[in-house]
């Protein structure tokens, strides 16, 4: 499989380089050449198969050519077998048609292990490969930060530094960071924003040669790999409710547009879907732009579920490309127009190509934690406020009963529990793995909001370095 970038003017790439690249050096992202099918024959073949099994069918294309059935195989089994369900990624019902797809069983607790565990396989047997090594410079508001630390602590080839915002994660979130007490994983806490870190890390990559001499690498969902890894739970959902014989809608608590972009992946693999919904906090950039087909983001407002905080949704230059009928020079026009005056317009067929699947809703923080204290209520069940966004907009969205409406439950309770608390009165109970990390010893550095004092930290570091100096 060849990769090409939406904007059309980097080079077209394999898959593992795609991989080790994260984002094209055009600015753009990587994309399929064109898309794998599946027929209903290959769909309807994945009932009651593993959930390995089922990955292995749906990511094998993708990387034909540079990884073999059989090594795939042992990749994928590896990558999923510390996750705490035997299912990994589990259905539970809640109403008649109404179901819940429990992302959060993986070693950190939020749906970013269903990418990353994968992914740190795979960067590592390239790397290992090419006898070379790489540095990982990661942003994250918290959850995608702890997954990589989980993913990459302890792997010879790769160093790995994590920025988080000081003060403004939860403490779950910095001890899962903080606790690992690998050599190779160095959290860094920022004085400023998310946002502030993001920047940092952007002008990291942009600095091509200290991008080239520590062989940066990125792990956020800009790189394919993570979406490809994410499309395998919306097929073994929706075949384990009748696909391909009956259509499914999902409902995707949405940030960067990574999880939901897996969802049309899967679509365009072949997958009945009938609807997607994008589910957003008060950070709705995504629900106005649907709603007036201008992309104008506004400030960031901080909410219970911190992991949506985000005006900048990186994968939808991915959806307009396919809505654009695959015109780079459309979507350079619309990015640089973004770029020069802070928004963009959607052409009407754009906007109707896009609304023919997506439907888009926003569940405000009281709306998000009614939800969370009426389920408790009717079922006993908690959900974070993550999924219960999720739940609001799908509640709100909803006009077809007879289609089973799955939302997607991205991160366990545990991991937020005083908005669980403040809807519910009650708090959930600690999973073990959790429990290990709050219990261990935090270590990490402090620095302030400047790109060139993260530079100089990465550089002091870095093994990357330490192999070309010596
Ligand atoms: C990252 C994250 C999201 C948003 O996913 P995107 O792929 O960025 O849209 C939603 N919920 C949780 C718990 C997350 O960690």
């Amino acid at each position: 499989m060849k990769y090409v970038s939406t904007r059309g003017q980097a080079p077209s790439l394999d898959f593992e380089q795609v991989l080790m690249a994260g984002l094209a050096r055009d600015g753009g992202l990587y994309m399929p050449e064109s898309w794998p099918v599946l027929s209903p024959d290959e769909i309807a073949g994945l009932a009651g198969k593993s959930y390995v099994e089922a990955a292995v069918t749906v990511i094998q294309p993708f990387v034909a050519g540079s990884i073999e059935p059989a090594e795939l195989r042992e990749i994928v089994t590896s990558a999923y077998s510390r996750f705490a369900h035997p299912a990994v990624a589990p259905l539970v019902q809640l109403d008649a048609n109404l179901w819940l797809l429990e992302l959060f069983h993986g070693p950190t607790l939020a749906f970013k292990d269903l990418a990353m565990q994968l992914l740190g396989l795979l960067m590592d047997r390239s790397l290992r490969r090419a006898g070379t090594r790489a540095t990982i410079v990661a942003a994250t508001s918290g959850d995608t930060g702890a997954a990589a630390v989980e993913a990459f602590k302890g792997r010879e080839a790769i160093d790995l530094f994590v920025l988080f915002p000081d003060g403004r994660i939860s403490a779950a979130q910095r001890r899962q960071m903080t606790t690992s007490g690998a050599p190779n994983v160095h959290p860094l806490s920022v004085t400023g924003t998310f946002d502030d870190c993001q920047n940092i890390v952007k002008a990291l990559f942009n600095d091509h040669a200290f991008r080239d001499a520590y062989h940066l690498s990125a792990v956020n969902s800009i790189n394919w790999a993570r979406i490809m890894a994410q499309t395998v739970y919306y097929f073994t959902a929706a075949v384990a409710l009748g696909a391909p014989h009956r259509k499914v809608s999902f409902s995707v608590p949405t940030g960067n547009f990574g999880d939901i972009f897996a969802g049309f992946v899967a679509l365009r693999m072949g997958l009945p879907v009938e609807r997607l919904i994008i589910a957003t906090n008060s950070n709705d950039i995504l629900t106005r732009t649907m709603a007036t087909g201008r992309y104008e983001p506004r400030p960031v407002v901080a909410t219970a579920s911190p992991s949506m905080d985000i005006q900048l949704s990186s994968n939808f230059e991915r959806l307009l490309f396919e809505a654009a009928g695959r015109d780079a020079a459309r979507v350079r026009a619309m990015m640089s127009g973004f770029a020069e005056t802070g928004s963009f317009a959607l052409e009407p067929g754009e906007r109707a190509g896009i609304g023919g699947v997506f439907a888009a809703a926003r569940a405000d923080e009281a709306e998000t934690s009614a939800t969370i204290a009426a389920l408790d209520k009717a079922s006993q069940y908690l959900a974070d406020p993550h999924t219960a966004v999720g739940l609001t907009a799908a509640a709100k969205l909803n006009d077809n009963p007879s289609v089973p409406m799955i939302v997607l439950s991205t991160a366990h309770p545990a991991k937020f529990p005083d908005a669980i608390q403040a809807a519910t009165g009650r708090l959930p109970a600690i999973p073990a793995r959790l429990e290990a990390a709050l219990a261990g010893r935090e270590a990490f550095s402090t620095l302030a909001a400047d790109p060139s004092a993260v530079r100089a930290f990465i550089a002091e570091r870095s093994s990357v370095n330490a192999a070309a100096a010596s």
